[in-house]
């Protein structure tokens, strides 16, 4: 009932959209001002999201209720992008989505920092002089430059590539504990996600002197959340599946995008939010088709809460982007007779599965060699073979395995599962990790400003800037809040007191500063200074990037 009265507003907005220009001709006559400045943000990002996972999905959703053509993002679709990293044609989320938040290709691994140079295959020319500068982001940018209120909405752990590279500088994504104090103290409003195992102590001390409210494992204390700082947080790493959460006690992202909007848009000045559809990736990564499916569908219905929102609003641009696409799904695998292949063959292998191949993996792993039939059938709705049986036996991590370890020579299970269960279907994946094809876009600008045709991932940037008003604003941002401690304190006394941790502590005639990396302070005469953004220690070149402003208080 409300599905089709979605598609039925969806289609009467078209018909407004279709009949536009009418519309701007009368408004010229009467001469009304030109529409509203883009005041709010939103990113949607599907990580790890080919094209393919739409058509599958869309057929998917078609074939449970032919009222439902089409997705939520299908209307905005508009042009794709090419994502890749600075050396290498095959991005990852790192670097990908630095990009979309810094303007600035990058290498794998880096977290919204300038590259250092690859002279034989950087596909364009970097600056050596440059190498591992933390970049301004769009959120930095819309949060110190024009205050606006901003959120992180993701599915993964909140210091996870996508989210970290948002809102954190780093030259390894897998720095998860100092990306997530960087998160942290880099003052982020509202974060919604998983990841409780990255706040210790300190962290929970410092977001409790903000004032943000902190919800662990708590959806009924967050959804009755009422301040305009707030963080949720779900499972010590990634939440669970869309497919496996328990709807009382995990938010769908669905959930957690409404909530985050519904809190940021009380901001007067606007907000930047950042929506992650973290585990599309994880899914594909698997090759786990259902998985794949549901994530991308419990996404979509996230890209509908955003345009509603940004449909009624009137000062909101909306950008849905995948960060690169993962696994090189595609619907069929038939050398003959595919034209024919009805569409409930394709669908209904999918049709029985209650969970995603990562929920079977830990049922399998937690009960007998036995019951891999009746747990595998019962998830998957899918016939297991004898066969089927004796390749799970020599997955290489199965731990109730009868065999011994060192015949145990196939893949982990996840993938052993996955590669069996794909078989009976007629979806096939090429890989288990990323693949180099463009991305598609889809975009909502309340003026119709939108991003057609392909672009580079940092051109997509230079629209989102120019689009919110931060067009030329990042590179002085960039050079003012993360200069060179060698520059800033040229010529007073600097001594680099850890060099692991990043600590270092600067004399001057008058004043002695202490500076720790990874936070938004420093300690001047032994009293605390807030800062607006954070200190980024780098120890590959021993340099804390810090703001320029430091050197005044000496
Ligand atoms: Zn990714």
């Amino acid at each position: 009932m409300k599905r089709s009265f979605v598609t039925f507003a969806v289609c009467l907005l078209c018909g407004i959209l279709v009949s536009a220009p009418a519309v701007q001709a009368k408004s010229k006559a009467k001469k009304q001002p030109e529409p509203a400045q883009i005041k709010n943000v939103i990113v949607l990002i599907p990580d790890g999201c080919a094209p393919a996972v739409l058509s599958a999905s869309r057929w998917y959703q078609f074939y449970q209720d032919n009222s439902q053509q089409k997705l939520q993002i299908d209307p905005y679709l508009c042009g794709m992008v090419k994502t890749h990293s600075s050396n290498a044609p095959i991005g990852d989320s790192a670097p990908t989505s630095s990009t979309y938040m810094s303007g600035q290709l990058s290498r794998t691994k880096y977290i919204s920092m300038y590259p250092e140079q690859d002279p034989v295959n950087d596909i364009f020319p970097t600056d050596p002089a440059r190498a591992f500068q933390p970049l301004a982001t769009l959120l930095e940018g819309s949060r110190i430059l024009q205050n606006k209120a901003t959120g992180l909405v993701v599915t993964c752990y909140f210091p996870h590539a996508t989210p970290a590279d948002c809102a954190a500088h780093y030259y390894n994504r897998s720095a998860y504990q100092l990306l997530a104090r960087q998160i942290v103290y880099n003052n982020v409003d509202v974060v919604i996600g998983g990841g409780t195992s990255y706040i210790d102590e300190e962290l929970r001390g410092y977001l409790k002197s903000r004032g943000v409210a902190l919800y662990e494992d708590d959806w009924a204390g967050l959804k009755s959340a009422q301040g305009n700082r707030i963080w949720g947080l779900f499972s010590p790493k990634d939440m669970p599946y869309d497919a496996d959460r328990d709807p009382q006690l995990v938010p769908s992202l669905a959930e957690m995008t409404t909530k985050a909007i519904e809190t940021l848009s009380r901001s007067k000045e606007g907000f930047f939010l950042m929506v992650e559809g973290s585990k599309v990736d994880y899914a594909a990564h698997a090759n786990d088709i259902f998985g794949v499916v549901t994530e991308f569908l419990a996404f979509d219905k996230a890209v509908g809460v955003a345009m509603d929102f940004a449909r009624k609003d009137g000062q909101t641009l909306v950008v849905v982007v995948p960060d690169h696409c993962t696994g090189g799904l595609s619907l069929g695998k038939l050398n003959s007779g595919y034209d024919v292949l009805p569409l409930a063959r394709l669908i209904d292998p999918l049709l029985g599965y209650k969970h995603t191949v990562a929920w079977m993996k830990d049922a399998l792993n937690s009960a007998p060699a036995d019951s891999i039939v009746p747990i595998l059938q019962r998830a998957s709705g899918l016939p297991i073979t004898e066969a089927d049986v004796q390749r799970i036996y020599h997955a290489s991590d199965y731990s109730s395995s009868p065999l011994e370890r060192r015949e145990r020579t196939d893949l982990a299970l996840d993938r052993v599962v996955s590669e069996i269960l794909t078989a009976k279907t007629y979806f096939n994946f090429a890989a288990h990790g990323h693949v180099g094809d463009d991305v598609f876009l889809a975009a909502y600008h309340p003026a119709g400003k939108l991003p057609m045709g392909l672009h580079t991932g940092p051109e997509l940037h230079a629209y989102i800037a120019e689009q919110v008003g931060l067009k030329d604003r990042l590179a002085p941002l960039t050079a003012s809040i993360f200069a060179r401690h060698q520059d800033v304190f040229a010529g007073l006394d600097v001594e680099i007191t850890d060099d692991r941790a990043g600590k270092m502590v600067v004399k001057s005639d008058k004043h002695t500063m202490e500076i720790q990396g990874e936070c938004s302070y420093v300690i001047l005469d032994g009293q605390r200074k807030p800062l607006e953004s954070v200190i980024v220690y780098v120890d590959r070149n021993k340099t804390f990037y810090l703001p320029q402003e430091l050197r005044k208080m000496m």
